[in-house]
């Protein structure tokens, strides 16, 4: 058997930036509105000052105003809100992210719930929680977007194929389960005691790794040619001290069986800052009622 194609999250978010890109320009040159993302940042974790850098960065190279708020680790929960609540009533700023994880003295549902659900571009505000479930215009969280994008662009019509979501994460399984019911897949949503996983995602067609455990989901797992999304990122340490990036599925013998998979770095990964502007653009064309962008 040949090995599976390669879904390349790398090019398909570049050129996703680019349609981006292109009606920000249109919207800036018809409308004079010039699309907003507020990122805020609460202390100094190293990982998640890499990922606000990074998302400001293709915020401006997009064309895009980046707003970015760095406070201090141990600012008070109420300053906090206090800055979302001007965020939300800033005509500038079209979408809110407060980088999570938080410090723990704050409250993390309080702090996605005090976002306006209009400009919640994670999707993590229950009315967008709600409003996906109930098949209604949502902002839909940035990572099983972008895990939906390469699918369908990799499968076309995804109406009654077997998926199964492994891990039921408020930020990643259940909204995937959300977007593939809404695709008219057969969905199992598997969690830390389902039974006999492996036979589970052996009836998959499609396979939505989302579990934070290292190259835990085996190639005899997957049901020959299925597709194999794999979200996870998890660095390991390699025996020469070094470390690297892998994903929760055992990529060198799942490529062996699957008909077409992500590779960790460079497949999911990329999607999730490109869906992010996506989620801006969206946001800020609802806010002035102007036609939506797909
Ligand atoms: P969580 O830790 O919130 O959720 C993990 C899920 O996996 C839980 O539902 C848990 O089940 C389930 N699980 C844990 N162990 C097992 C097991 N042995 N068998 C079956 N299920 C299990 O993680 P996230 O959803 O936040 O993230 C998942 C992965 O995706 C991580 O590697 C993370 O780094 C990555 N990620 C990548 C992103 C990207 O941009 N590509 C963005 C976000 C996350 P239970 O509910 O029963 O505990």
């Amino acid at each position: 058997m040949t090995d599976a194609k390669l879904i390349d999250g790398t090019v398909f978010s570049g050129k996703l930036r680019e349609t981006i890109a292109s009606r920000v320009a249109e919207m800036k040159g018809k409308h004079r509105i010039t699309p907003g993302l507020a990122v805020v940042l609460v202390g100094e974790d190293p990982a998640s000052q890499v990922y606000v850098r990074t998302k400001g960065k293709r915020t401006v190279e997009t064309g895009m105003n980046s707003f970015e708020h760095k406070l201090p680790a141990d600012t008070p929960e109420d300053s906090l809100l206090l800055l979302i609540d001007s965020l939300n009533k800033d005509p500038a700023v079209h979408g809110i992210l407060v980088q999570l994880p938080v410090p723990k003295h704050i409250d993390t549902q309080k702090v996605i719930e005090a976002i306006d659900p209009a400009k919640d571009v994670d999707g993590f505000h229950p009315v967008n929680v709600g409003r996906l479930a109930a098949g209604m215009d949502a902002l839909v969280p940035c990572t099983p977007l972008g895990s939906l994008l390469l699918l369908k662009d990799n499968l076309g019509k995804l109406g009654g194929l077997d998926a199964v979501v492994i891990g039921r994460s408020n930020i990643v399984g259940k909204p995937m389960a959300q977007l593939l019911i809404r695709e008219s897949c057969t969905v199992t949503i598997a969690h830390s005691q389902t039974r006999d996983l492996p036979s589970v995602v052996r009836r998959a067609d499609i396979v939505i790794a989302a579990v934070g455990r290292p190259e835990m989901i085996k190639g005899d797992w997957i049901k020959p040619g299925a597709t194999v999304i794999d979200v996870g990122i998890n660095r390991i340490d390699l025996p020469d001290g070094k470390t690297r990036l892998v994903g929760d599925v055992d990529f060198a013998s799942a490529v062996k069986v699957a008909g077409a998979i992500t590779p960790v770095p460079g497949g999911v990964g990329p999607m999730t800052i490109a869906c992010l502007l996506r989620n801006t653009l969206v946001a800020c064309a609802r806010q002035h009622n102007l036609p939506e962008v797909e």
